[in-house]
This record gives structure tokens, sequence and C-alpha cells, in this order.
């Protein structure tokens, strides 16, 4: 017997037949005798689809009332999922963040986790309750309607798990495990067993959105034991894990994660002088404009080139912040491409092995792939690449560190 907070996934409840499913799944654990805590997301497309009509109204949806609106979606999601184990005999309720009370701060559309009040929970579990809990949203201490970003009902699921102690946090989802890359796209990927914390930390960062980020962090931070499953096929998934403790042969790659949502600029020819970078990035950074990889390279002339990646969202803005500062710092030009993505190799075995990053771009330039710009860390080598080369890349870099599957192997 043992305390589980189960997260099913938007795909998972996406119509009323998955509901069933799920409930027929949730009651089979609940005759093992487990005590049971589900968390999901709203039915596939229905936060796309709330977010849409918000547009509709106005470009840049006011932020409270957008999570007003999109903390809807798992609302309606709890409730028949309740019924559907109600149905069954299997006695469940449900709440919404606020019923709860998970308490976040006050970022709308972003907002983290503070607190979880565990006490109904508790009680329902005591007795005998099946807990629904409605996943992405939260309250402030004002009694506002938050949310905590795209794919945030990961984070609900662990910072319940950790807040209730629970034995583990499964996240059900369409995929039967965490792959070596996105199994969607390289269809010779290959499922892990297991995946150290920082990697997945890495994977999830660099754009694998098999886990949201923050759910990964709280993971770690809490020590929640994580398993990423199928939501219908049996299987033991992969498990979340603290760095692994030597007894198994480590890859030198892990994973491979990619990104469409990138975009480039550069400011050429401006005066190589201390604080140059601080004024091109500061005005960024008062936009709420997040910069990912930064390169500066000093020229013949003393004049530097300047070149940073932005999420996509934010190409236009950054790229008129940076026409506005032209004349200002005395630059010869500003250019901008919105046609990269960035691909990213990851693994904790880069640590104990030379020549991974001679090894990548040669996987690359064999492939005729030109790199536009490359940034590494300790566990993980990023290149930005022009977008049409992006699949082309992460298969040539899956074949290259051997993650591809055996095929010949399977059934
Ligand atoms: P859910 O709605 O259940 O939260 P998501 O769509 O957020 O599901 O996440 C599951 C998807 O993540 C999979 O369908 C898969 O395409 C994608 N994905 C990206 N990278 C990976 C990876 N490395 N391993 C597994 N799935 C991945
Ligand atoms: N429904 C939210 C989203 O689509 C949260 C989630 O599914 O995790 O982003
Ligand atoms: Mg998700």
């Amino acid at each position: 017997m043992a305390l589980l907070v189960q997260k099913f996934g938007g795909t998972s409840v996406g119509t009323i037949e998955r509901i069933e499913a799920v409930a027929e799944k949730v009651k089979g654990f609940r005759e093992q005798g487990h005590d049971l805590v589900i968390v999901v997301s709203a039915m596939s497309g229905e936060t796309n689809r709330l977010i849409a009509l918000a547009k509709e109204i106005m470009d840049e949806p006011t932020p409270r009332e957008l999570d007003v609106l999109v903390s809807t979606g798992e609302q309606v999601t709890i409730a028949l999922l309740a019924m559907a184990l109600q149905k069954r005999g299997v006695p469940a309720r449900s709440y919404t963040g606020h019923q709860v009370r998970i308490l976040t701060d006050q970022s709308y559309n972003k907002a983290r986790i503070l607190q979880i009040d565990e006490q109904r929970i508790r009680s329902d579990l005591d007795q005998g309750r099946v807990v629904i809990v409605a996943g992405f949203q939260g309250v402030d201490e004002d009694g506002n309607i938050t949310t905590l970003g795209r794919g945030g009902s990961d984070t609900t699921g662990v910072a319940l798990a950790a807040a209730l102690k629970a034995d583990e946090c499964q996240i059900y989802t369409d995929v039967d495990g965490v792959y070596t890359t996105d199994p969607r796209v390289v269809d010779t990927a290959r499922r892990l067993e297991k995946i150290t914390f920082e990697e997945m930390l890495e994977m999830a960062s660099l754009g694998s959105k098999v886990l949201q980020i923050r759910a990964v962090e709280f993971a770690g931070k809490y020590n929640v034991p994580l398993r990423v499953l199928h939501s219908f096929k049996e299987g033991s998934g992969t498990l979340i894990t603290v760095e692994d403790d030597g007894s198994m042969e480590q890859p030198v790659v892990s994973g491979i994660a990619f990104s469409r949502d990138e975009a480039k600029l550069t400011i050429l020819g401006v005066p190589d002088v201390p604080g140059v970078a601080t004024r091109i990035l500061k005005p960024i950074s008062d936009a709420n404009i997040e910069v990912d990889i930064i390169v500066q390279n000093v020229g013949a002339d003393n004049k530097t080139d300047f070149t940073f990646t932005v999420g996509r969202g934010d190409y236009k803005r950054a790229l008129e912040i940076l026409q506005n500062l032209k004349d200002e710092l005395n630059a010869r030009e500003v250019r901008g491409d919105s046609k990269i993505a960035k691909v990213s190799i990851v693994g904790v075995g880069m640590r104990s092995h030379a020549g991974v990053a001679t090894k990548m771009l040669d996987a690359l330039s064999q492939e005729g792939i030109n790199i536009l710009m490359i940034s590494t860390s300790e566990i993980k080598i990023s290149v930005v690449i022009d977008e049409k080369y992006l699949e082309l890349a992460v298969r040539a870099l899956h074949s290259a560190f051997e993650l591809d599957a055996d095929k010949s192997k399977e059934e």
C-alpha cells in the first residue's frame, strides 16, 4: 500500500471515453489498496482554445483575467473524473487549486507554488476517498486565481507529492516514458529506464516538453520520486533518479533536446568599450525578454559584433529595441533571424569524456549543417542552426552518439 500522486495529461483526459478509461485505471489502483491523489489537466486543446478566445477580444489579454479563464479547463476535468469514479462505486471528491489552497505568488500566468495546505486532502484520504485536484492552478494570498505556466499540471502533481510525502509521483501521458529524444520526431528514439534529475532538468529546459521544468526542479529539490508512464499501456516507464551511483556504465550522451522556439539578433560594429554589453542587454531585460545564448566577437577594427538569442515570441520586440539603440551605440547594422533552432546533447557522462563537442560538430558537418552559435555547460552542448536542418541534425546526432534503438530486437 502506498500513497501515490498520479497526474493525467490533456490527451489522457481528452474525451469522455478517455476520462472513463482513466477512472477504470484509478479504480484498479484503489482496489490494490493505494491512497490516491489524482491531478488532471484540461482536455487536450482546451487551454489553447481558451487563450484563442481571449485573443479575439484583446491581443495581449490582461494576465489576471486570462488566469480566471484558462483555469476553467481543469475545473471541467476534475468534476468529470470524480463523476466517472463515483459511477464505479469509488468514493471521490474534486477540488480546485483554491479549494485545496495551493498558495502561489502573484505572478499571473507563471506563478510559483509557495505552500500547499494538505489538511483537507489528508482528511479525505483518511475517509477512503480518492482526491482529485485541478492541475495548473493556484491562488495568491489575496484570493486571486493564478496559473503555473504551460504544462503546469506536472508541477501541481510534484508539489502535491512533496507536500504529502507521497511514495511516488507518477506522470501519466501519451508516451511510455522519457525517450532519448522526442519519439514523434525520431522513430528510432529509445525509452530510458532511468534519467537523472540533472539531465531531465536540462532536457526540459532545452525544449523537451514531456515534463515541465519546474516540476523537475521541484522534484529534485524535495526528493520526490518521479516517474513518467503511459496512461493506457502497461510498463514501468522512466524513473527520474538522483545522480547515478556509478553501478551502471554511463553513456556519454543520454538524450537530445531541441527547440524551434528561438530567434537570433545581432548588432554589428559597436565600439569595443566596457559597458557595451550591458547597454545592449539592459533594455532587453527591462522589456522582460529572456536572453539565452550570447556571443561577442571583437574584430580587427576594434569593433564588436554582439549576437544573442531570445524566444521567438519576443523576436519582434527585441529587434525594435536594437534598432532604437543602433544610433545611440554608434553601431553599423542590426540583423535578425527568426528561422533558427537549437539542438542540444545532454548527459552527465560528458563530465568524464573529452572530445564530445568535436564529435557533435563532426556529425553535423558531415550532413552539411552549418553551425551559427555554440554554447556549452558541464553536462550539455547546444548549437544554433538553420531551422530547416533541425530534424536532420537531431537524427544525425542520435546516431552519432549511439542512441538509436535496435529495431531488430523488437517484437
Ligand atoms: P501531457 O498532455 O500528458 O502533459 P505533453 O504533450 O505535455 O503531454 O508531453 C508528452 C509529449 O512530450 C510526447 O507526446 C512527446 O511528443 C513529447 N516529448 C518531447 N521530448 C520527449 C522525450 N525526450 N521523451 C518523451 N516524450 C517527449
Ligand atoms: N492545461 C495546461 C496547459 O495546456 C496545463 C497542463 O496541461 O499541464 O498548458
Ligand atoms: Mg505536459
